[in-house]
This record gives C-alpha cells, structure tokens and sequence, in this order.
C-alpha cells in the first residue's frame, strides 16, 4: 500500500511508469526497505534493480525471484508490485532470522515490463536473457523523443551510490509471483496458482496502401479505398480466424487512417493484429490465415506485413512446478494447475535457467485498471509459498 501510494491516481490506481521519476520514488523506497533487512542493492547496464540477501558460498548460482515496480498509465497497486515485495518480504525474513543460505537469494526488480512507455515491454528481462542487444534497447523513444538510453543514465545517476554490475549472469532458478489477471483461480476458489506456461503471442503491424482522392468526384468503380479494404479484412478476420480455432485471441488494437480527412478517400490504413494461443502450431497456422485473409480482402489495394513480436508458448520447469504444488499443499492452501495468458518476464528467463510462477488470484481478474484488487491473505500466501519454495530449493 506505502508503495502504491508513488504514482497514485485520483481513482486508487497507480501511474508509475518505466524509467518515470515515480520509479525513481520506488527505486528508493524499495532499496531503502533492502538496506533496512540488510540486503544489498546493485544495478546494470539495463537499469535492472537488484537485491541480494548473500549467501555462504558467493560463487554458486543464485535463487532469482522477482517481478517488476512499472505499471500501466491507469494501472493498478499489484500487477508486478505483488512480486516484488513478495520476494523482498521472502529475503528479509530470511536475513531476519539469520538464517545463512549456501547461495544468494536475489530479488530482482525488470526495467519495463509494461511497455506503455517505451514498446516494446519486456527490455530488462529480453537483454537480461540476452533475447535483445543493449544498444537495440538505448534508442528507442517515448512520445516525447526521450530515450531509453536517457532515461537508464538518469536513473544510474541519481542512484549512483547503488553498485553497477555487468549484464547478466546464470541464477540457480527463477521464480516470479503475481496476480493471475484472470478469473480461473477466482471462480475455482483456488488460492495459489502452479503456472504451467504462458501462451505464445505474435503481433503484425499492416499497412494497407490505396489512392487518395476527391470524395465527391472519384467514381465508385475507380477507387483504391484503404479503409473499406480494411473493414473488408477485419470481418473476414474475426469469422474465419475464430471459426478454425475458438480459443485463438484475435485483436486489432491499434489503427491509424491517413489523410484521416472527412471528404478524402483514404490513401493509408496503419493497424496492429495481436494474436495469441498456447498451442505455437495452432498460432503458426493463424499467422498464416491472417496472410491469406489480407491477400484476399485488400485488393485493389497493395498491403505490406510486417512480424514485430513472435514469442512462441513456453512451458515451466515440471520440478520448479512440482516444489510449488507440494509448498501449497503442505500449508493446506488450495491450489491448481493454470495457464498464463499474458505474457510475463518470466518468459525471458525461461531460457536462461529454470523458471516458475506463483499466481494468487485478482478480484473478478481485472488488471492494467485502477480497481485491481487482490485480498491480503492471498498476498500473503503467495509470499508463504515463494518462501517455502525458496527454502527447498536451498536444501536441495
Ligand atoms: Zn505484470
């Protein structure tokens, strides 16, 4: 709640955005509460911030567990908050009671995740995981014209006292908690959440070139019109797409017209596809459909497509998900198999070593919404069950 109360907005949700002087308020109450449980705090090239309860034997791969402190513009108090204080709390009891771990046990805190500020999301975890370059990440702007780059050196020197290390290194295992954002956990009354994978997503972006011309004037018959070739596509679209595969995620978020002038036809249409599904080859063979569909719908317009996101499903360590579901079980929690269906750092880590998620659920699953609600003692839960995990995974 202290922590929700750094981009609080009028409505009870939190505008705390990446790289924002909002998470520079959160940087330092976080690294302030580390250093009050006798952790330490580093950062690297990616503004990544780090927490480490340190262990007897420096040299052995660390226990990562973690999540991210950026929101959505009209966000809420959990979504990546939730796993962050999660893991500190789990850190600081352990320094608490002066329990002394062989390894270290790093909480991890991922630059960007929302992507609502700087698109794509995901940047700490993707050049954590070595998925995407430094340099690749520095350019990119916000609607300002400030960049990436800007905003890491900005936050690296106002904590300048906080160490600088290099990029990366291979944890043990990752383990990120967070509210489910959906409602199976909720209408299950189910409490803790073994996460089985996170579905594969691709976006497209597609511009559909036409003619401009005079409204008035220019017959029927002669028109290029980008935005009837659109509509044309969007409606073959939703009914094909979800006639071959009813549980595919189809969205057109995004749309841009251009000239976007009452009595002009329109020369441009600018639009982004979202697609999702659990099953790759299932989201292959809809990335294919959605080729076909624009081929067939855009004429006499040309269309060009272009792949800006193609992350396939991935599955989560069998034996990080077993240490959860016997966590849950020892505590006498309820708790059940479940899949993700946004996507999560976690995903970037999953390549890296083994990793995990701790779902608990969130009132009626609403997320990236100011009224995100999740009750203390499933918060409290979810910290329980990272710890509990975190300590078999030390004994092991
Ligand atoms: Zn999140």
């Amino acid at each position: 709640m202290q922590l929700a109360e750094i981009g609080a907005t009028t409505n009870g949700g939190v505008n705390r955005q990446a790289l924002t002087d909002g998470e520079h308020a959160a940087w330092r109450l976080i690294t302030g509460w580390a250093a009050e449980a006798g952790l330490q705090s580093f950062t690297d090239p990616v503004a990544n911030l780090f927490l480490v309860f340190p262990g007897t034997q420096r040299d052995l791969m660390p226990i990562l567990i973690g999540s991210h402190l950026d929101t959505q513009p009209t966000g809420g108090k959990f979504d990546g908050a939730f796993g962050v204080v999660a893991a500190l709390e789990v850190a600081a009891t352990m320094s608490q009671r002066r329990v002394s771990p062989r390894r270290d046990v790093v909480v991890v805190s991922w630059m960007n995740e929302e992507g609502s500020r700087f698109a794509p999301g995901m940047m700490g975890s993707e050049a954590f995981g070595a998925h995407r370059s430094v340099e690749e990440i520095r350019v990119i702007c916000d609607r300002d014209g400030i960049s990436v780059g800007q905003e890491i050196d900005r936050i690296h020197a106002a904590f300048g006292a906080i160490e600088r290390r290099e990029l990366g290194f291979r944890p043990m295992a990752y383990i990120e908690p967070h509210i489910e954002q959906n409602t199976v956990l909720q209408s299950a009354a189910s409490i803790i959440g073994c996460v089985t994978g996170i579905q594969g997503k691709k976006t497209f972006e597609i511009t559909i070139s036409g003619t401009k011309g005079h409204a008035g004037t220019l017959q029927m018959s002669q028109r290029r019109d980008a935005v009837l070739a659109f509509a044309r596509f969007a409606a073959a679209a939703e009914q094909e797409m979800l006639s071959d595969n009813p549980d595919v995620k189809f969205t057109i978020g995004q749309l841009k017209v251009l000239p976007n002038a009452p009595s002009v036809i329109p020369e441009k249409v600018v639009f982004r596809v979202d697609l999702r599904h659990p099953d790759n080859d299932v989201l292959g063979s809809c990335a294919e459909k959605l080729k076909l569909l624009c081929a067939r719908c855009c004429s006499p317009c040309a269309i060009s497509i272009e792949e800006l996101v193609s992350a396939p499903s991935n599955t989560f360590d069998a034996a990080l998900q077993r240490l959860i579901s016997q966590a849950a079980e020892r505590r006498g929690v309820p708790f059940m198999p479940v899949i993700s269906f946004a996507g999560h750092d976690a995903r970037h880590l999953a390549s890296l070593c083994p990793s995990a998620m701790i779902f608990i659920p969130c009132r009626d699953g609403i997320s990236h919404d100011e009224s995100e609600w999740a009750e203390p003692a499933h918060v409290a839960a979810g910290a329980q069950i990272l710890l509990d995990v975190v300590n078999r995974l030390l004994a092991s």
